[in-house]
């Protein structure tokens, strides 16, 4: 039996050795960082260090506030969180991750047909003087599209409304750095760079303006109350770590030998948003005439794992709503599967891939003779 090959790293990727180690030799540490015992210094210590490895991955500097969490999707509600005292609309563009769209008070704001946030018609929106924030993702989880964040940061605070960035896919896969991006606050998860699931950081450049979403002890500069998981608060910086000192070039050219060869075998399939500047790591291709379903089974069975689109809690294959905004016709955006790549991928990943893709694209053909 050949090895399966794994293809999904948006959907989580496998853990690091580096990120395995950190998370086993944290759980032998007995303290609570909040204990002023030597035990617990040593656990406040490590949790400390995993703060300045995550401040330096952002480009933070000493500035603002970096808060553990349970993974993006609570750094991303935590950030949006409205106060009651002051609602205001929670402008968020149409491709967002559902962490953010689903918050209370979210507008959608439209994109291109790159899935690029329409900046005409952000502009035009903040007028009516009513955003309090803008929620826009750096990079998008299915299609690895690339937003236009410093230019629309600008826009929004030109409007006094503040900048959440969800930089889930982007953080180790191109340079983040909050001062560029102008942003307000921005959000990261462990398990999407080879670090344990369960386990997300947000930094905050006004801890003041947000309020908690857990109430209860002091953590975390009273952002966050609980006791840190510092198992995964160590596996975290360490994935970090070692996602910094990857080069992407090797991501890139794997990425570019897949879309080409894809093109070659199926010369109407479609690479999404091709000429959109796109992450290394991700990306989405249709096979016009074959589900995405299909697609997905098919390559499982021939022991490679993609998905159809982002990876669903229900397990079920719906249209996807970032397909959707992009205004991709149905029967391309249901035909489409996404492909991640990441620290466990090679050059004969590709290859079987290919393999196994091309032999349904050749049943296709066959079938339509
Ligand atoms: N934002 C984006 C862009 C994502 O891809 C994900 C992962 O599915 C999340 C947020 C949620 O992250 P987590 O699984 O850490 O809650």
């Amino acid at each position: 039996m050949p090895e399966r090959v794994y293809l999904d790293h948006a959907a989580t990727s496998p853990l690091r050795p580096a990120a395995r180690a950190a998370l086993l030799d944290a759980l032998e540490h007995p303290g609570n960082p909040s204990s002023v015992h030597a035990e617990g210094r040593a656990a406040r210590a490590m949790v400390e260090a995993a703060r300045r490895v995550v401040r330096e991955s952002i480009g933070a500097g000493d500035q603002g506030l970096i808060v553990f969490t349970s993974g993006a999707t609570e750094a991303n509600a935590t950030a949006l969180r409205q106060r009651a005292t002051a609602p205001g609309t929670i402008l968020a563009s149409a491709v967002e991750h559902p962490s953010v769209l689903a918050q209370a008070g979210v507008e959608t704001a439209p994109v291109d047909a790159f899935g690029r946030l329409d900046l005409a018609a952000l502009e035009a929106r903040l007028r009516r003087g009513d955003v309090a924030r803008l929620a826009l993702m750096l990079a998008n989880n299915e299609t690895g599209v690339i937003q236009p964040v410093a230019d629309a940061a600008r826009l929004a605070h030109r409007a006094d409304a503040v900048v959440h960035v969800d930089a889930v896919q982007a953080v180790g896969r191109m340079a983040v750095d909050v001062g560029v991006l102008g942003c307000d606050s921005l959000a990261l998860s462990a398990h999407k760079l080879g670090g344990p699931k369960g386990t997300g950081a947000l930094w905050l450049r006004a801890p003041d303006d947000v309020t908690p979403l857990l109430a209860g002890g002091g953590q975390e500069g009273r952002r966050r109350a609980g006791t840190e998981n510092t198992a995964g608060i160590a596996g975290l910086a360490a994935a970090l770590t070692a996602a910094m000192a990857e080069p992407m070039e090797a991501l890139v050219g794997l990425r570019r030998r897949l879309e080409a060869r894809v093109l070659a075998i199926a010369p109407d399939a479609v690479i999404i948003a091709e000429e959109a500047p796109r992450l290394p790591q991700i990306t989405a291709m249709a096979l016009p005439g074959v589900p995405a379903a299909t697609q997905v089974m098919a390559l499982d069975l021939a022991g490679v794992a993609v998905s159809a689109g982002a990876a669903c809690s229900s397990g079920k294959v719906a249209r996807s709503h970032v397909l959707d905004a992009m205004g991709t016709p149905a029967a391309i955006a249901d035909c489409t599967i996404r492909v991640s790549l990441g620290w466990t991928t090679t050059d004969a990943d590709i290859t079987r891939l290919l393999e196994a893709w091309g032999a349904l694209a050749g049943r296709r053909s066959r079938a339509a003779a």
